[in-house]
């Protein structure tokens, strides 16, 4: 738990104490960075509506972190990053791209 502190914001451990499951929100300059590389587009589906777009995990944070024991800057870096839509392509991203 206090390992997961220092590397979650507070609104991640609210989901973490909610739900188990770490997980991390992608923000400000690295988020438009990857928005602008993928050209604002949903990598598996092509979708353009910005308002149901996300920037997702390609091996998902929670996964990688509990289960394959990856480093969360490993996560977060931009390889493993892209633009996905909200509900559908999100949690498809891992297995399709
Ligand atoms: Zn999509």
């Amino acid at each position: 738990m206090s390992e997961l502190r220092k590397f979650l914001t507070q609104s991640e451990l609210k989901v973490f104490r909610r739900w188990g499951v770490p997980v991390r929100y992608i923000y400000g300059k690295q988020r438009r960075r990857i928005f602008e590389r993928d050209k604002n587009k949903c990598r598996r589906c092509g979708n353009s509506d910005l308002r149901s777009l996300t920037v997702a995990h390609i091996i998902p944070y929670h996964d990688g972190v509990m289960k394959r024991g990856y480093t969360p800057d490993y996560l977060n870096r931009d390889a493993n990053l892209v633009v996905a839509c909200r509900k559908d392509c999100n949690k498809l991203a891992a297995k399709r791209i």
